[in-house]
C-alpha cells in the first residue's frame, strides 16, 4: 500500500508534548482492533474515517510548516493497523522531519519494517503482558505487544514507556508484574498514566494507587526514572 492510502482521521497542527522537546504536528491513523474501555479516541476505532484527511492534504500542510515544526507525531487510532503507514512515515522522513511513533504494539512485525524510520516511540503498555485482553478484549494482544516492546528496546532509539491506570481494569499485582518483566527487558524509565474517566475513582473506596506513596516506590524501585502523569 502506498502513502496515499493511509487513512488519516484528523490532523493537529501543533503539539509540543506528544514527543518530548520537540514540536510537533500530529496525524491521527483511523482504526484499531483493541477496545480498552478507558479509549478516549473511539471515533478513531473504526476502520472508516468520518472525515479523513486526504494524503495530499497532509503533504501540502507539512511542506508550508517546514522550518517551523521539528517533527510529526504519527498516533491513532493504532498505527500499525494500516500497511501503507510504512509509505507514509518513508514519505515523511523525506521531507526532513524526524518521526514519532505511539502504539500499542499490536503489530510486531510492521513495526520492524518501520523502526529504521523511527526517532521516538511512546509504547503504551496495557498491563502485565498475560493480562492484555482484560484491558483490550483480544486474546493474543499481549503477546504481540510483548514482541513489540521487544522490537523497540532493541532498536537503541529513544523511548517511553507508559500505562494507564485503570483500577477497575489493572490491579496492583499487575503492575508489579509489569513492572518486574519491563525491568527484566533493560526498560530503564517507566511513566504511569492517570486516567481521565474520573468517575472511575469515585466507585473506588480504597486509597486510589497513585495516591499510595508506599505502592509507588515498590514500583519505582526497578528503574531509573519513574514519573506519574496526572490527567
Ligand atoms: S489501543 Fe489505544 S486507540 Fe486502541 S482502543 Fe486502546 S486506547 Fe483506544
Amino acid at each position: 500500500m502506498a502513502a496515499d492510502d493511509l487513512v488519516v482521521g484528523g490532523m493537529a497542527p501543533l503539539t509540543t508534548v506528544d514527543y518530548p522537546g520537540r514540536l510537533a504536528a500530529v496525524l491521527f491513523c483511523q482504526g484499531c482492533p483493541w477496545r480498552c474501555p478507558y479509549c478516549h479516541n473511539p471515533h478513531l476505532l473504526g476502520r472508516q474515517a468520518e472525515h479523513p484527511v486526504p494524503w495530499d492534504d497532509v503533504r501540502a500542510f507539512l511542506g508550508k510548516r517546514w522550518g517551523f515544526l521539528d517533527a510529526v507525531v504519527i498516533s491513532g487510532g493504532e498505527p500499525l493497523l494500516q500497511s501503507a503507514i510504512i509509505d507514509a512515515v518513508a514519505a515523511i522522513k523525506d521531507m526532513g522531519f524526524a518521526v514519532a511513533l505511539h502504539t500499542g504494539g499490536g503489530h510486531p512485525d510492521r513495526l520492524r519494517q518501520l523502526m529504521p524510520n523511527l526517532d521516538w516511540v511512546g509504547f503504551d503498555a496495557k498491563t502485565a503482558f498475560d493480562a492484555y485482553a482484560g484491558v483490550t478484549g483480544i486474546a493474543a494482544s499481549g503477546e504481540a505487544a510483548a514482541l513489540s516492546l521487544a522490537e523497540v528496546v532493541a532498536a537503541g532509539i529513544d523511548y517511553e514507556v507508559r500505562t494507564t491506570v485503570d483500577e477497575t481494569l489493572v490491579s496492583r499485582d499487575d503492575l508489579l508484574r509489569l513492572a518486574d518483566d519491563l525491568a527484566s527487558r533493560q526498560v530503564q524509565t517507566w511513566t504511569l498514566q492517570e486516567c481521565r474517566e474520573t468517575e472511575i475513582a469515585n466507585r473506588l473506596p480504597e486509597i486510589a494507587l497513585l495516591d499510595d506513596g508506599a505502592f509507588l516506590e515498590r514500583l519505582a524501585g526497578r528503574f531509573d526514572g519513574f514519573t506519574v502523569r496526572r490527567a
